[in-house]
């Protein structure tokens, strides 16, 4: 059908002389579904494309997998798709990878309106974003994220980036995904490893901002860690819906959105004292966050029992809790020196994320080398941890969970869910 548009537009002349001032950043909402049935996945995912072509992104694990079906119900849904795959790994996210996929989209007869659906973890999701950021001066994508972190975190929030050998994510923008379909069936081929180190960021956001979002993990943690949909589904839904919350007050990462930096101080200096891959990021952050735990009680800032449900529930999960529990130990003078590093570039200040209770913290730039120092080994409120699948608190009745969104499986970003808040500077 042939549609024609006529724009009529009559603006003043300004008044001479006066400041001329512009508003950049368009606001936009994108809705994230959860689903745990691929059928429905597939739907939806026809449905947000809408007649328009597609260039799929994936890597070569994913695709054979995955993203190769995908594709293939697409075409017979009528989708007209291309693809592309990359190698899997840290080393796909490159400004090379992404100029190989730039010339590609070039190539390609590939519109300004049509989509990049980038379906893989957050390898792929960062890379496919950042570029879709650039090509055309940016085209829409949609992420069909498919590891637990990617689900929970990377395809969420519009933080699109490639590294560059000095620093990961050197190279990136902000630019949000048209759409993000989750489907929690796609997490059944993932490694526990990899499972787990997802299942750390979502206890991140736990801590920092929803006690019942902890509680529930503490009484799912054994179907959740045994892969059950409707546990993972509750689980990515109510993570992905706390995610937009904090992302929506604070989109450009200027201060409100740093809680989520909790567990990072220590876990980026894990991740550069050991060469970057042998440790996986949640594993790191898990690390980070039992250390940070340990710092806020010794403070005093937290009590007792609830640092000990912190590194419980961890250690449960079965990830790290010390340098020595990490799958390559690095020597803790090595830890130092890159906290110090990180220390020199952010201009003399050490930021820590400590937790003060579940669902509060504090940021703090006067924690010690003394007090880091006795937190990396200390396992001494480990001991309250059970076996995966054996964990159980005080907290909540059975299976009285609900997520703040809408309808079931499905929300949109734009701002402030239920839930209060509310932020001061100490
Ligand atoms: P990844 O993308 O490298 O995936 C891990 C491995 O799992 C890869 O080998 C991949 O091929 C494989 N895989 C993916 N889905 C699978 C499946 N369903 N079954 C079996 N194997 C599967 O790593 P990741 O942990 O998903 O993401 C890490 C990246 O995400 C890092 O680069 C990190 O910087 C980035 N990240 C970005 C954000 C953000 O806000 N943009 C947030 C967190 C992390």
């Amino acid at each position: 059908m042939n549609e024609q548009f006529l724009i009529r537009d009559d603006q003043p002349m300004p008044p001479a002389g006066e400041v001329v001032t512009t508003s950049s950043r368009r606001e936009r909402s994108y809705s994230i579904h959860v689903t745990a049935d691929e059928d429905s996945a597939l739907q939806t995912l026809t449905d947000a494309i809408g007649g328009r072509q597609v260039s799929v992104v994936t890597d070569h694990i994913v695709d054979n997998l995955h993203a190769a079906r995908i594709a293939a119900a697409l075409t017979s849904r009528g989708v007209p798709v291309r693809s592309m795959a990359v190698p899997a790994g840290e080393q796909s996210k490159s400004l090379q990878m992404a100029c190989r996929l730039l010339d590609w989209l070039a190539r390609s007869d590939a519109g300004r309106r049509d989509v990049l659906l980038a379906i893989g973890g957050g390898v792929v999701i960062d890379t496919a974003g950042w570029v879709a950021s650039a090509y055309m001066r940016g085209i829409p994508y949609i992420n069909v994220p498919t590891t637990l972190l990617a689900q929970v975190d990377a395809a969420i929030g519009g933080k699109v980036a490639v590294d560059h050998w000095i620093a990961k994510n050197l190279i990136g923008s902000f630019y949000e995904p048209e759409a993000v379909v989750s489907c929690v069936g796609y997490l059944a081929t993932l490694d526990a490893r990899q499972v787990r180190a997802g299942l750390a960021e979502v206890i991140k956001k736990a801590i920092i901002a929803s006690p019942p979002l902890f509680s529930f993990i503490e009484r799912h943690l054994g179907p959740l860690l045994a892969l059950d949909p409707a546990a993972l589904r509750s689980l990515v839904h109510a993570a992905s819906s706390i995610k937009c919350v904090l992302v929506a007050r604070d989109p450009y990462e200027t201060d409100l959105r740093r809680t989520l930096n909790f567990g990072h101080t220590v876990g980026h200096a894990v991740e550069t004292a050991t060469g970057h891959g042998p440790v996986l990021h949640g594993e790191a952050v898990a690390c980070g966050m039992a250390v940070a735990t340990r710092i806020a009680c010794a403070r005093g800032l937290l009590g007792g029992q609830t640092a000990a449900r912190i590194v419980g529930l961890l250690g449960a999960a079965g990830l790290p809790l010390s340098l020595s529990e990490l799958a390559l130990e690095p020597p803790a003078g090595d830890v130092i020196a890159a906290l110090a590093k990180i220390r020199q570039v952010r201009a003399g200040s050490l930021r820590f994320v400590l937790p003060t209770e579940l669902g509060s913290a504090l940021i703090a730039d006067d924690v010690t080398e003394d007090e880091i120092c006795a937190a990396l080994y200390d396992r001494a409120m480990t001991a309250v941890a059970g076996g995966p699948g054996q964990f159980s608190t005080v907290a909540g009745g059975p299976g009285q969970f609900s997520t703040v969104a809408g309808g079931p499986g499905q929300f949109s970003t734009v701002a402030g869910g239920p839930g209060q808040f509310s932020g001061v500077r100490a």
